[in-house]
């Protein structure tokens, strides 16, 4: 197989479709089973409904939720109460309790302390909100103490919820905004009501040139192609391969959402749920960078999940029943062995190699902006979006954790420790794009027949 080098340009990568298509046929069955068939990995607890929207005013935050209802009760006037925006974004409320404490408190005791043989660390909740330094996301708390809430995944899944409009758009402008890297991390608040999502982004992909500029400069490592090009044709993406892969991973975040939404699009008319192939043509078809960053992600995640390989032999899965734990284990470590190993089809060595002040700076740089990233997640003004949305901020800024804060499993390296809702959000991630994948060839499929008028 052919390395999927994070360097490679959008449009020559080193890996084909075709590559990561067949090795997407072995991984997808075993990873759909995880999600969907155990207990483990289809329950997350996360704080949906408690931690503030950080970026935009009450009135704002609002604002995306009542935008959002007033299109959709336009167009779905004629529709029964049930397939109404508000309804299809709704969760099914909790379907897992999560142990009580003094059963956490029971079966931390015999140990004192330590984690014996019987007891892997998933069966401690954990306590801990605070950021580890190594952390790419904000950590879902999964105490009780903590007011989170525990939400089926194969209850809740990720498909079109009829979330859209100044809201939805206000999110993804902020969350690219992100991408501007010398401009302050600081959440900021968002007026540019008159902007289209279009502008924002090309202004902000004018704003991430500019700022990669002065990072240059100071870096002393100017391009002579920089000097006086008009903004709109530098080819920035060429210049910093940190700051390109934040987009990519970002953009082709953005390309899953929606290839699930028009995979499993609501049918206003005969209230059908199924593909909508003019979705796919209006959101991804015409766009293959942005289907391009779509397969970065699946490189990129699973690269993460192969190098857990060792690691979840030694995890303890434990859900109460032994024997569940037991398949569980198997069936992640079957799907780690799928996955090629070394760096053959992503190679995460080439990034972060600048070891000066400036190139920890930039590391830092880039955790922070993906922190802020999940904190946007908190102003989604639809639950079931921000369920996915913040579950797999999660799961990419666990696979940023394993590939660049944990060693390559040589000797004497150290092993990655992650929270158990990492661990799902990561599996989960990789469950979502694998899907969005095999929606694509579907798609694909169903646009050749439409084209030869079969
Ligand atoms: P949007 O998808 O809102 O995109 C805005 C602009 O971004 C586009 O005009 C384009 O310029 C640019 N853009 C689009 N795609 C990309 C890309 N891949 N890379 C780079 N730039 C891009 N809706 C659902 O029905 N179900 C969901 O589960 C769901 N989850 C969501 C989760 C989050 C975190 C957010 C913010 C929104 C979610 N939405 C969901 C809403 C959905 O993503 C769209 O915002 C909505 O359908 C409106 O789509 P749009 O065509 O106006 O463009």
């Amino acid at each position: 197989t052919c390395a999927f080098e994070p360097q490679a340009k959008v449009s020559d990568a080193c890996a084909s479709y075709g590559d990561l298509d067949t090795l997407n046929s072995r991984v997808h069955p075993y990873v759909r089973n995880l999600a969907k068939n155990t207990d483990f990995f289809s329950y997350y607890r996360l704080n949906l409904y408690n931690k503030n929207c950080p970026f935009f005013g009450d009135d704002e935050g609002l604002c995306g939720n009542i935008a959002c209802a007033v299109t959709t009760l336009e167009k779905e006037e004629d529709i029964p109460d049930i397939w109404k925006a508000e309804e299809l974004s709704r969760l099914e409320g909790p379907k897992a309790h999560h142990p009580p404490r003094k059963q956490q408190v029971e079966l931390k005791r015999p140990l004192q302390g330590e984690l014996g043989d019987a007891v892997g660390e998933s069966c401690v909740v954990e306590y801990d909100d605070e950021c580890d330094e190594r952390d790419y996301c904000v950590p879902e708390d999964e105490s009780a103490s903590a007011k989170g809430d525990y939400v089926s995944l194969v209850n809740n899944p990720e498909r079109f919820t009829g979330y859209s409009g100044e809201g939805a758009h206000k999110i993804w402008e902020t969350i690219y905004r992100e991408n501007c890297f010398s401009k302050p991390t600081e959440p900021q608040s968002v007026s540019s009501p008159g902007l289209s999502p279009f502008q924002s982004l090309s202004q902000n992909q004018a704003l991430a040139a500019q700022d990669f500029r002065q990072v240059m400069k100071a870096h002393g490592r100017e391009q002579a192609q920089l000097s006086g090009a008009p903004l709109e044709s530098l080819d920035f993406e060429d210049e910093c391969l940190e700051k390109r892969v934040f987009y990519r991973v970002i953009s082709g975040m953005h390309a899953s959402i929606s290839t699930h939404l028009c995979y499993d699009y609501l049918n206003q008319s005969t209230g059908k749920w199924g593909p909508n192939l003019e979705c796919y043509k209006e959101r991804l078809h015409n766009y293959p960078e942005r289907i391009s960053n779509l397969y970065f992600n699946y490189a990129f995640v699973l690269r993460a999940v192969g190098k857990l390989r060792d690691y979840v032999q030694d995890y303890t899965f434990c859900t109460g029943d032994p024997e569940q734990d037991a398949l569980t284990k198997r069936m992640i470590t079957t799907l780690a062995d799928v996955v090629p190993e070394g760096p053959k089809i992503f190679d995460e060595s080439v990034m972060f190699t600048d070891n000066t002040l400036g190139g920890i700076e930039l590391k830092e740089d880039f955790r922070n902006r993906f922190r802020n990233v999940s904190r946007i997640m908190d102003c989604v003004g639809c639950d079931k979006c921000r369920l996915w949305g913040k579950l797999q901020t999660n799961g990419f800024g666990t696979a940023l954790k394993v590939l660049f804060e944990f060693g390559n499993g040589h000797e004497g390296d150290e092993k990655p420790l992650l929270r158990r809702t990492e661990l799902v959000a990561l599996i989960n991630t990789l469950d979502k794009i694998s899907s969005a994948l095999k929606a694509l060839e579907f798609f694909r499929e169903s646009v050749a027949a439409e084209a030869s008028g079969l």
